[in-house]
């Protein structure tokens, strides 16, 4: 589920909405985990997402720890690497 949430503040982010029974809601839950630590992002409140430079294709998630600490990432599909 994802709301757009645009109020109060100006800018506008995608929010994953998480129910309040994870457990019995598994099936709707979009699993992303940082492509670095493999941290579930989606209980975290910043996380960055954007498509890989090298291919295109494979969205690179990462936790904002890796960001701080500019934790590589690669690409599983093209192997890619960056900091
Ligand atoms: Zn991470
Ligand atoms: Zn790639």
């Amino acid at each position: 589920m994802v709301k757009k949430i645009n109020k109060e503040n100006n800018k506008t982010e995608e929010v994953l909405v998480t129910p309040k029974e994870p457990s019995e809601m598994s099936t709707s839950i979009v699993r992303l985990e940082c492509t670095t630590c493999h941290t579930n992002v989606v209980t975290e409140n910043s996380f960055i997402k954007f498509k890989c430079p090298g291919c295109g294709e494979v969205e690179i998630i990462r936790c904002e720890r890796c960001r701080k600490s500019s934790n590589i990432y690669k690409c599983p599909k093209c192997g890619f690497e960056g900091p």
